[in-house]
């Protein structure tokens, strides 16, 4: 199904000037998803110019203040998708075609779907800038490669795509986790190979999470695994392997590392047993059968009883590491089918909760009650689809329930009681309680906007708004002109956009916020257009 031959290779040019030293790798395990694509380095600085992989058109064009922040989405006649992110401006016809849809649109931010024919691009073709922009920790490129009819992320090394790569993964450690509880083992290096120095006694059931991630050049980052497998002489293997996943499998990554220890340690691990509800990219070879303790990952034996274990990790290119061990049971618990979580909902008078048999990993409890101005809701443990949150009645001028976690995250939701949804996603545990948002949008200029201007002008600003959250931001000119304001959330910077053709003379600009309550701020400058020789330099 995935299959490639030298004659079709999906990825046929770099997208950056090679060599690629790559970041962050497919599949690694991030903050509730598998990250979809490789994390391509760019020396710490934005302005390396981005090329197409392949012949092809842009299907999609991205700009938001978070998440992506500036992308472009490829659709190749191979049957493959490419996607640029965090790019720092557009090239060519794409960057013409970006600003008149956000002039039409009369606002920066995009999300538009492309028809082949209006932007089509050659393999090797300049298409962008990299950069910095949306939920990105540092310049860089991330580059994905999606099967375009399903829209599943595709492992971009196994299509073509040569990255600098010559070391193996390293298996640093295991946590066996049994009734006896959690102890760190560290592998140690033997004539024989690397194995743990002493048997390692335990009480049936035993779980193994693995520590390990994989190294691509000295002193490089510590990259997410391809691939790493359990097998024992008395189970079938269990473990994980990145080829492709479902988008919609995102959250399953909290199935896949142990939260208890990443609070501990402060790095994801790789859990190598299987939790009852389990989506996502583990594999089973022979499947998973819930009434078989073989097919689980969980190790299980009698008392007295000697196991021979072999943990493996592997990277595209076949390089390895691996630890044994000999694991002697000690006491037992017999084997029972794991309680599968079940749907339910809960009651109070003014509000009802509701799950689906998908919403946790593991059979959950879930307290719910009433608070004075609100509603409490908690249980242990991550959760992977959300519940939902019911009120039975809404006050009409209220709009946000404000959802507090136990760490002090606020997320405001929009409830709109003449809307279609009629309920609110709940993620986390928390406490909700209604709230309205008065407050429009804050805003600072670090530097007063100088009084003469040439045309193409950036004047920058810092601006947010710490409830309801940054609805709408633009720009206007006396004769009602729309002046693109472009926003990186992350920074909280607001860049104003003055046009190229900005005719000479006296000009005023007005420039909007408005928060998801509908509060309104506004900035104002008057200036003069004047010829950029004329000393209107950069701010
Ligand atoms: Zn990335």
């Amino acid at each position: 199904m995935w299959g490639q031959s030298p004659h079709n290779r999906p990825i046929a040019y770099p997208p950056l000037t090679p060599p690629l030293f790559v970041s962050g790798t497919f599949g690694e395990l991030r903050n509730n998803h598998f990250h979809a694509g490789i994390d391509l380095r760019t020396n710490e600085e934005v302005g390396k110019p981005v090329f197409a992989v392949q012949d092809g058109f842009v299907s999609r064009i991205k700009v938001s203040p978070i998440g992506y922040g500036l992308a472009i989405y490829l659709d190749h006649p191979s049957g493959h998708t490419s996607v640029y992110a965090h790019l720092d401006r557009y090239d060519g016809a794409i960057a013409e075609w970006v600003l008149q849809t956000q002039m039409k649109n009369r606002f920066w931010e995009l999300d538009t779907l492309l028809p082949p024919g209006l932007l089509p691009v050659k393999g090797g073709e300049r298409i962008a800038t990299s950069g910095n922009s949306g939920g990105s920790a540092g310049p860089h490129v991330h580059f994905e490669l999606r099967e375009t009819q399903s829209e599943h992320p595709l492992n971009p090394l196994l299509y073509g795509l040569d990255v600098v790569d010559d070391l193996p993964p390293v298996l640093r450690a295991l946590y066996f986790q049994d009734a006896l509880g959690t102890r760190k083992q560290v592998p140690v290096a033997t004539p024989e190979g690397r194995r743990l120095l002493d048997t390692v006694s335990f009480a049936a059931p035993l779980g193994v999470v693995v520590d390990a991630e994989d190294l691509m050049q000295s002193n490089g980052p510590k990259n997410g695994l391809y691939k790493g497998v359990q097998k024992t002489s008395n189970a079938l293997p269990f473990g994980y392997c990145f080829d492709f996943f479902d988008f919609a499998d995102g959250r399953a990554v909290n199935a896949t590392h142990d939260a208890a220890l990443f609070a501990q340690t402060g790095k994801r691990m790789y859990r190598m047993y299987r939790q009852p509800y389990h989506p996502g990219p583990s594999f089973s070879p022979s499947g998973w059968l819930p009434s078989d303790a073989a097919s689980t990952g969980r190790i299980y034996a009698s008392p007295g009883e000697i196991v021979r274990a072999i943990w493996r990790v592997e990277d595209v290119l076949g390089q390895s590491d691996s630890v044994w061990a000999y694991l002697r049971c000690v006491q037992a618990s017999p084997w029972t089918a794991p309680e599968l979580p079940v749907a339910d909902s809960l009651y109070t008078s003014r509000w009802s909760l509701a799950w689906g048999k998908e919403s946790f990993y593991r059979k959950t409890d879930v307290s719910f009650r009433e608070h004075s101005d609100g509603v409490y809701v908690h249980w242990v443990g991550p959760a992977h689809s959300p519940l939902r949150l019911y009120p039975h009645r809404i006050a009409d001028r209220i709009q946000f329930l404000v959802w507090a976690t136990p760490s002090g995250k606020k997320t405001w939701m929009a409830w709109d009681p003449h809307g279609s949804k009629p309920f609110l996603e709940i993620k986390e545990p928390g406490s909700g309680k209604w709230q309205t948002d008065l407050t429009p949008p804050s805003h600072q200029r670090k530097n007063p906007w100088p009084a003469s201007l040439a045309p193409g002008r950036v004047l920058s600003f810092t601006a947010s708004d710490t409830e309801s959250g940054m609805a709408y931001y633009g720009g206007e000119l006396e004769d009602g002109t729309f002046v693109p304001v472009s926003y990186d959330a992350k920074y909280k910077s607001m860049r104003v956009l003055l046009p190229s053709d900005l005719s000479p003379g006296a000009h005023r600009l007005e420039v909007v916020l408005k928060d998801r309550a509908g509060n309104v701020a506004r900035l104002f400058h008057s200036f003069q257009s004047v010829p950029s020789s004329q000393g209107a330099g950069k701010p």
